[in-house]
């Protein structure tokens, strides 16, 4: 059996939270492949192109390097919107996908995303499709950004949570869905410990 974690799920759902703390359990490194997407939307608009146009988007992406994933300018509205938009470029996809790939590939790992359980690892050993009401993300969304500091109107936070799911569930290339495979998560009633309770126990035979 290999040792991957495919955790999937919508923008907000916990997956960053219980992927850690998956990582952190099973001694597994652990991959946000949501900086990646990121990344490459940064990289186009530094390049002052459209994160949509997908020679400037696949350029970016074959260019990226672990280095763009500690950015610090990859959270927020701005980032947010340039990553859905690339991410749908299939040019870009592609070019990280062996990036991907090889991560997980070796020794197991842990990885969150959007495709992970149905492109990126079809055959991964555990697969969990986090979700949570849109009320609920968008409430974890807007503490987060006021925990960071950040000016934040709630009912604008969870409209662009709900606009970029629309946008990632549908695309052509690599949509957001639950692999048939995996085991549905539903956070909106629990707190990150419970989250990463009920997960173990939903993976008995991940070792
Ligand atoms: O997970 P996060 O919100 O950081 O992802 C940012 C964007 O990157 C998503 O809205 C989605 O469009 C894209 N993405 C993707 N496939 C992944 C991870 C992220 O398409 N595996």
């Amino acid at each position: 059996m290999n040792r991957i974690i495919a955790i999937d799920g919508p923008a907000a759902a916990g997956k960053g939270t219980l992927a850690r703390r998956l990582a952190a359990h099973f001694a597994l490194p652990y991959l946000d492949t949501g900086l990646l997407y990121r990344a490459v939307g940064r990289r186009v608009l530094d390049a002052g192109h459209n994160p949509s146009d997908p020679v400037a988007a696949e350029a970016a992406a074959r260019a990226i390097t672990p280095d763009d994933t500690q950015r610090s300018d990859l959270r927020g509205p701005v980032a947010d919107e340039a990553a859905s938009a690339v991410a749908a470029v299939p040019g870009v996809r592609a070019a990280l996908l062996d990036f991907q790939r090889r991560f997980g590939g070796a020794n197991g790992a842990v990885l969150d995303g959007r495709d992970i359980g149905t492109v990126v690892f079809p055959d991964a050993a555990a697969k969990l499709f986090v979700t949570a009401s849109p009320e609920a993300r968008g409430l974890r969304r807007y503490r987060e950004l006021l925990g960071r500091n950040t000016a934040a109107d709630l009912a604008t936070v969870t409209a662009e949570i709900r606009a970029r799911d629309a946008i990632d569930a549908s695309r052509a290339a690599a949509p957001l869905k639950s692999a048939e495979d995996a085991i549905l998560l539903d956070t909106t009633e629990l707190d990150a410990d419970q989250v990463f309770a009920r997960a173990l126990a939903l993976l008995p035979g991940f070792a």
